[in-house]
């Protein structure tokens, strides 16, 4: 079966150029009248609401924890390049999720992050309250301005309830992302989900066309919606106007592991929010009396969909009851393109950044330029290793780079299974230097541990005298991102099939020339050509045996013999060749998946409905 090849289910509409020129003309006069400060003023234009638990939108608001944040922060980014009338709604996360540090033996220690929101917002005077566990907790918001291309703004409100008159906890409601426990969980949803929408009101937002929940944490949103659609018609079915509220919900998952999805026990979600949740939803989003909120989110929305193309496949598998869509997820280049990548497009390709498609032409941008800013954004990179490790990394030597989420199914280890058959290949076939960073989630003992087996292998490596060299990276932000995606030769994933929902850091990589070199999951199972944009490792998954694990071992060994054949004697001793690949990361990947093209497609297939 070919990739979204299915009939019947995917509702992927062709994107109409003119209905979407139209659409965008329509929502851009909105943006005529929000001159006034939206504090005081109705805000009579139509509107998107974009919530998200975590928005990164750079690494100097560090209210973010990874890929589902800074995957907001990009798309609120290209609405803003576009002028597509957007509000983004998330948390002030104002201890951010941590600051990590390891000590002498890659213990991971996390801090609150130290930031003032001051710097980089301004609070508002507005106030709603939210009511959990039978107590009124009032709720405030910061404003900060992400600015387009073209110098339009697009506001994101950070919501906080570190307000006088809350109580010693419920001040910290909204000061830890993804804090401990499950109470802290549930009540951070209901100050997201319905505060969100309170807050909006008072801001004077009363034309909002759709609410986008960005993953499940934000689905109570849906809720405060069918509530407003009560009046009093005999039966709970017919009090509430369901079909109204699912108009006007969009509804993205993220998570292809059952476990991942968000769930409450019901006596908790009971104790905190009492009737609040009409029965009639509540029953549909409780099984096994869990209360799952992707579920609740799937039940209250119209349009639904997966952030890749095999993402969906899972998704339908896992709710055959839903239809959904997909839409592949992307980046926002300018964010991530290296000064030298963006001085060589500037160059070359006018215009690439509000039209991202332009990049399609890189092919014929001279293969020499290509390099010359390649060996820039690695010496950038190779500078920042020496100057924080000493481990005398050096610009010409092969570099992988591996940085994500550290948690068991990434499988950050992967290439340390054997590392004498590493260090055989270096001997064998050239000098490697591997970099690696991420935080592991405070509560995952399982990706801390990872840590410190990756943390205590570089240590032993480097001590021994071989032609490979390992570094572990502290505190990977967004800044540390941007050095490493753009400074590898190669850049690494490793998850275990099916669980990698998309992956992004890969398209960051793309789009500064960076070959991906990745198992057969999420985005790579589209953006993967053998030898052109990259390399696979391990099986195809269509070749696979349903149900059959995917054999480590082979994994690991499929990665090694294809480090020694194909990649690294084509770094080292054919660089024409690599060259040509490099062009072809930012002609075919970089061309497509960037926010600009996923945008588009969230307008004209989940916005316009
Ligand atoms: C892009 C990014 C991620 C997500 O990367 P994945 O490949 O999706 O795991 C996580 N953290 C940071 C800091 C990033 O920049």
């Amino acid at each position: 079966m070919p990739l979204g090849g299915r009939k019947g289910t995917g509702k992927q509409k062709a994107a109409s150029i003119r209905t979407l020129n139209r659409f965008i003309r329509q929502l851009t006069d909105g943006l005529m009248i929000s001159g006034c400060d939206g504090i005081t003023c109705p805000i009579e234009k139509e509107h998107i609401a974009y919530f998200s638990m975590e928005v990164g939108i750079s690494h100097t608001i560090p209210t973010y924890a990874g890929g589902l944040g800074i995957l907001a922060g990009d798309v609120l980014k290209s609405f803003a390049d576009m002028k597509i009338p957007v509000v983004g709604i998330t948390l002030l996360n104002e201890k951010g999720y941590f600051y990590q540090t390891l000590d002498a033996d890659g213990n991971q220690k996390e801090e609150p992050v130290q930031w003032n929101p001051h710097d980089h917002m301004v609070l508002l005077p507005n106030s709603v309250t939210v009511t959990i566990e039978g107590r009124p907790v009032k709720v405030r918001a910061w404003k900060h301005m992400v600015r387009g291309l073209s110098g339009n703004e697009l506001p994101v409100f950070f919501l906080d309830t570190n307000v006088p008159g809350n109580s010693d906890f419920d001040k910290t409601l909204t000061s830890y992302l993804y804090g401990d426990g499950r109470p802290y969980r549930l009540s951070q949803e209901i100050v997201l989900g319905v505060g969100g929408v309170r807050m909006l009101e008072s801001l004077g937002y009363h034309n909002i066309r759709k609410y986008h929940m960005n993953e499940g944490h934000a689905a109570l949103l849906a809720v405060e919606l069918l509530r407003k659609t009560y009046r009093d018609a005999g039966s709970e079915e017919k009090n509430y106007d369901l079909d109204a509220v699912k108009e006007k919900c969009v509804f993205t998952s993220h998570t292809p592991i059952a476990a991942g999805h968000d769930k409450f026990d019901l006596d908790l979600f009971l104790r905190l929010t009492g009737d609040y949740v009409p029965k009639m939803i509540l029953s549909k989003a409780t099984h096994d009396n869990q209360v799952n909120m992707t579920l609740l989110g799937l039940v209250v929305s119209k349009h639904i969909n997966g952030v890749a193309k095999s993402h969906g496949e899972v998704t339908r598998g896992m709710f055959p009851e839903y239809s959904i869509d997909t839409i592949t997820n992307g980046v926002h280049l300018p964010s991530w393109v290296s000064p030298s990548f963006r001085d060589l497009f500037d160059a070359n390709l006018p215009g690439w950044e509000l039209d991202p498609f332009t990049l399609r032409n890189s092919l014929f941008i001279p293969k020499e330029k290509v390099w010359k800013a390649h060996e820039d954004s690695k010496a950038a990179l190779v500078n920042e290793v020496n100057a924080r490790t000493n481990a005398g990394f050096h610009p010409a030597r092969f570099t992988i780079g591996y940085a994500r989420r550290f948690t068991e199914y990434k499988r950050p280890d992967l290439i340390l299974y054997d590392i004498a058959r590493l260090e055989a290949v270096a001997k064998h076939v050239g000098d490697i230097q591997v970099v690696f960073a991420g935080k592991a989630h405070p509560a995952d003992g399982k990706g801390k541990e990872l840590i410190r087996k990756v943390f205590s292998d570089c240590k032993a490596v480097n001590s021994a005298n071989t032609p490979l060299k390992m570094v572990f990276l502290e505190g990977y932000d967004m800044q540390l991102a941007k050095l490493m995606v753009a400074g590898c030769d190669v850049w690494l994933n490793t998850p275990q099939r099916p669980f990698e929902a998309s992956g992004t850091s890969g398209m960051k990589a793309a789009a500064n020339g960076v070959p991906h070199f990745s198992t057969l999951d999420g985005w790579w199972l589209e953006g993967h050509v053998e030898n052109v944009t990259g390399w696979s490792i391990g099986e195809h998954p269509h070749d696979a045996k349903p149900g059959q694990d995917t054999d480590v071992g082979a994994d690991a060994s499929d990665l090694y013999s294809k480090l020694e054949n194909d990649i690294i004697p084509a770094f080292y001793g054919n660089r024409q060749k690599w060259m040509e690949i490099m062009r072809h990361c930012i002609a075919i990947n970089a061309s497509f998946f960037n926010t600009c093209r996923m945008a588009q497609q969230y307008i004209a297939n989940a916005y316009l409905e």
